[in-house]
């Protein structure tokens, strides 16, 4: 089998460096695979919130076991702590404790690496821990096999070259790919679907794959104000980082729009007035922000980012200088890390509720001034 080009990054700052050549040991999953199919395991942290639909009906359409790890608690977020480095953020720390969690229970450990998911007139890049998390997670799990990576770099290849990639990993036959392909395409348009409809990420994989029967969440109901949160996937859908901050705003008796619920063409919609960036997954943030503070409806946004995150700092001024806002929402932020206390975060949640709602009803009793 012919090599694969792999990227080296630098553990400093996350540039990538050059790019080498690496033996595919196929063999490895030939010997591991047995009637039940390969038991792949993927961590729920990251990009599990983006794209675990499409990856586990490709990988489940070739007869593997797909396991996810067990939903994040303070355990894990505990363990993944202790084994990563201080200075990365709360969402690398969760997905180090996931993958602790999968190890020796699984064949194969199925780890994104995302370098550039779509194509513009200029480079687009995501946050470098995206890039980087194989070679993360290899260097400090030593006694794991390396992860199985799933590679996308649009700017290189095609999206689907990715799973090319890895059913050649799996030593899988790439004959009839499409048919996987497709299934997990419209598995992941599903999974889109219900985004759109206003369902968090963690919801809408409940509803996914534990039927209808799951309740629709109190938060998308009628609230006499409305909240937008704006933040990455994992940092919305994981209810112990975010500390519950979905329920705390629920509770307040604030409707939540999450920018999952964002689509392409609503992203695209901001795209003229905002300035270029090159991280895609921020610019996706950005153009949230912009969309959010654009309706009338929108009492306040508050933007979810964690601690140590270098991109977020930067668009989180960015939202702040370069947007105006057509109404007169309120922004805040709000930065999480493994410290963060649920108190804290409840506190902040009805505070910033009772205060749209107070805000709200001075501005209706005076029309609209003050
Ligand atoms: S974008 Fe920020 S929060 Fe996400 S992985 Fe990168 S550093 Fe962490």
């Amino acid at each position: 089998m012919s090599p694969l080009p792999v990227w080296i990054v630098c553990g400093g700052c996350g540039t990538m460096l050059q790019r080498v050549s690496q033996s595919v040991d196929a063999d490895a999953f030939r010997d591991v695979r047995g009637d039940r199919g390969l038991r792949i395991g993927i961590p729920r942290a990251l990009m599990f919130y983006r794209y675990y639909p499409f990856l586990k009906a490709f990988l489940e359409s070739y007869g593997c076991n797909v396991q996810p790890s067990p939903p994040t608690n303070l355990e894990i977020l505990g363990e993944g702590t202790d084994i990563c480095v201080d200075d990365v953020c709360v969402a690398v720390k969760v997905l180090f404790g996931h993958v602790s969690q999968l190890a020796h229970k699984v064949d194969a450990i199925l780890i994104p690496r995302l370098v550039s998911v779509e194509k513009r007139g200029y480079d687009t890049f995501t946050c470098p821990k995206l890039i980087a998390a194989p070679d993360m997670i290899r260097y400090s799990f030593p006694h794991l096999p390396p992860p199985l990576e799933f590679t996308v770099d649009i700017s290189n290849a095609p999206w689907w070259w990715g799973c090319v990639r890895l059913v050649r990993r799996l030593d899988l036959p790439l004959r009839g790919i499409a048919r996987p392909y497709m299934t997990a395409v419209r598995e992941q348009e599903r999974y889109e679907g219900m985004l759109r409809s206003g369902l968090l990420p963690s919801d809408a994989l409940k509803r996914m794959y534990n039927g209808n029967g799951v309740p629709r969440p109190a938060y998308i109901s009628e609230g006499d104000v409305i909240v937008a949160v704006v933040g990455h996937p994992y940092l919305l859908g994981d209810p112990i980082v975010n500390k519950r901050l979905i329920h705390w705003l629920d509770a307040s008796g604030a409707k939540v729009l999450g920018s999952t619920m964002l689509s392409q063409e609503d992203l695209e919609r901001e795209e003229p007035s905002l300035p270029p960036l090159s991280w895609s997954y921020e610019r996706e943030l950005l153009a949230a922000s912009s969309s959010f503070m654009k309706r009338k409806d929108v009492d306040g946004m508050i933007y979810l980012t964690s601690f140590g995150c270098g991109p977020d700092s930067l668009v989180t001024e960015m939202v702040r200088r370069e947007l105006k806002p057509a109404g007169d929402q309120v922004l805040m932020e709000m930065v999480l890390d493994e410290h963060s206390a649920e108190s804290g975060v409840r506190t902040r949640a009805e505070a910033f509720v009772d205060m749209l709602r107070h805000r709200k009803k001075m501005r209706s009793n005076t029309g609209g001034v003050g």
